[in-house]
């Protein structure tokens, strides 16, 4: 039940209107006046709601049956507060995105399960991100390398050696904060903001540690990897070699990583497993111009915090083009490239890069080696966060694993006939972050439908379409299961019979699937099926033998809009 105003001959009139279902059709019908104000019409529909819960109530006690209806005003209260960060949590568990691990002995802290709609969402992005970044790049070669490496990796990355974080009570809630020894004076509790009791600093070491070998005398102290960027240093050499790669290109990879965080908090953003997809970029060390940075990438705009404004100690935004940067001077060519590009792949990937923040690290934060980093931070209902990151890493690491192995990682160019040490950019993205991210845009709570409208691009939707029979009709079913079949092949897409086909929309519309199928008494005959669109619930009839098509241009959005993919079919009779 909703309100609707209606101007006649100038005044405003107020009706409220109800959405019935008949047959196959939706239609709203006028049911009261309710007056000449908003306000009038608020209280009087209230009142109505009112008389309706009355009458639930006495239908509980046994009395005459009603027509079911919901409060729906009282829900449009609830809808206003923005999306909270336990919400989005309780709607995962719910429709089987991510779990808590371990629930069944209480859950495990910073630990997570993907559902079986979370690991194809998750999946989908990873796929997304290898396209984009390796097999629709000339110069960028996939690895997959081990979790463990041998622990003098973590000895020249500087891991082991350099504990700068530091566990620290909070004096008045008792939490234990990570803290980076430098900022141990000027930081305050993350929990509630109090002071830390400097006498409780204890040096903290986020890596886990393992004994490698069963053992015990002989096994050796080893670590989980808390990032992928080694791997791809100690296989540089060798990448170089067999892939025959010449300067510049890059080596990537996606995996899982593992940091023993003191305190796991915001759902998937901060846990003690996760994944990272990142790449280190090698290029000549003299080299200043990236041949590939054009228009496209030139013309990125960006909401930059720049350095300087953060010493100030302002939080000021401005927008600013990835060409103007470089007249800045804030970063290099190669870096501004693939900053442009990772601004562009989220764009791809339907995320609404307005959300999202380049914050410029500022010189005390800079790593000794790195002439520039910035963050990628998106606007989360807990604040912006960082989402990825992007660092200008010189030479370091590979002059740094040379020095513990011994070995001569260089690489032989053409050019000048000598052998140098590549320079390096690292972008980098939290995986769990970009799906976090991307759900949080998607979760809508739709008013009219009264359900969570997951509006997930299809490229990433976990299920791409889904088959009902209208009725469970022998012969509708038999068809349903025959596209069922068909397009299965291409795609995950799921078999749903039971219950009103209502309900059956409204679970999918929750699961972020983008299109229905139903198949009805027409389906035999004329051999078509109707389309449901998700975000508006448009329908359109295709014909059975042209669905695989239409779907697979419908799933890659540009291709082609809803309602020129079929003939569009009247669902909602007007009336008045
Ligand atoms: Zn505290």
């Amino acid at each position: 039940m909703y309100i609707i105003k209606k101007k006649i001959k100038g005044r405003d009139y107020y009706y409220a209107r109800k959405s019935i279902r008949e047959g196959e059709k939706v239609i709203s019908k006028t049911i009261a006046y309710l007056g000449k104000s908003r306000k009038e019409a608020d209280e009087k529909m209230q009142n109505m709601l009112k008389e309706i819960k009355g009458k639930m109530v006495s239908h509980l006690k046994g009395n005459k049956p009603i027509i079911e209806q919901k409060p729906e005003i009282k829900k449009a209260k609830k809808e206003i507060k923005p999306l909270t960060i336990d919400e989005l949590a309780t709607f995962c568990k719910r429709k089987g995105f991510v779990f808590k691990s371990s629930e069944i002995y209480g859950g495990f802290a910073g630990f997570w399960d993907l559902g079986h709609l979370g690991v194809e969402l998750m999946n989908n992005i990873k796929q997304d991100f290898w396209k984009f970044f390796v097999q629709e790049k000339e110069n960028m070669l996939g690895i997959d390398s081990s979790i463990i490496s041998h622990p003098k990796t973590w000895e020249a990355s500087g891991h082991t050696a350099s504990f700068t974080d530091v566990s620290i009570r909070c004096k008045k809630c008792k939490k234990f904060n990570k803290v980076d020894k430098q900022d141990l004076e000027k930081v305050k509790c993350i929990f509630c903001g109090g002071e830390l009791d400097k006498n409780t600093a204890k040096d903290l070491n986020l890596m886990f540690s393992t004994k490698v070998g069963p053992v015990e005398e002989e096994s050796l102290l080893s670590y989980l990897r808390p990032e992928t960027a080694q791997g791809m240093f100690l296989d540089f050499k060798q990448i170089a070699e067999v892939s025959r790669a010449k300067l510049p290109f890059g080596i990537l990879q996606v995996g899982k990583c593992f940091r023993n965080e003191i305190a796991p908090r915001d759902f998937l953003f901060r846990s003690r497993e996760f994944t990272i997809g990142e790449f280190e970029f090698f290029i000549h060390p003299d080299e200043k111009k990236c041949d590939l940075l054009d228009d496209k990438h030139k013309n990125v705009e960006v909401n930059l915090l720049d350095a300087e404004t953060q010493e100030k100690g302002k939080e000021d935004l401005r927008k600013i083009t990835i060409a103007k940067m470089l007249r800045e001077n804030k970063l290099e060519e190669w870096h501004a490239y693939w900053l442009a590009e990772q601004i562009l792949w989220f764009k791809e990937l339907g995320l609404d890069i307005n959300r999202i923040k380049i914050r410029e690290h500022m010189k005390n934060e800079l790593s000794h080696y790195s002439s520039a980093t910035f963050d990628l931070d998106y606007e989360y209902p807990f604040g912006s966060k960082e989402v990825a990151g992007i660092a200008n890493r010189g030479q370091f690491d590979l002059s740094q694993h040379a020095k513990f192995s011994g070995e001569k990682l260089e690489i032989f160019d053409e050019e000048t006939g000598k052998k140098v040490i590549p320079k390096v950019i690292e972008p980098t993205f939290g995986m769990e972050r970009v799906f976090l991210a991307l759900l949080c845009q998607a979760y809508e709570y739709d008013l009219r439908r009264d359900n969570i409208i997951l509006k997930l691009p299809g490229k990433i939707a976990p299920i791409k379409a889904a088959i009902f029979p209208i009725v469970k009709d022998e012969q509708f079913v038999k068809i349903a299961r025959e596209v069922f079949l068909d397009l299965k092949k291409s795609w995950n897409v799921i078999f749903d019979s039971g219950g009103s086909v209502g309900r059956r929309y409204a679970r999918m519309d929750e699961a972020g699937c983008p299109y229905c199928i139903t198949i009805d008494g027409d389906s035999a005959k004329g051999r078509d099926v109707t389309i449901r669109n998700r975000d508006d619930t448009k329908q359109i009839r295709v014909k059975i033998s042209e669905l695989k098509e239409v779907l697979r241009k419908l799933i890659n959005s540009e291709e082609i809009e809803f309602e020129k993919a079929g003939k569009i079919v009247e669902t909602r009779v007007k009336e008045v």
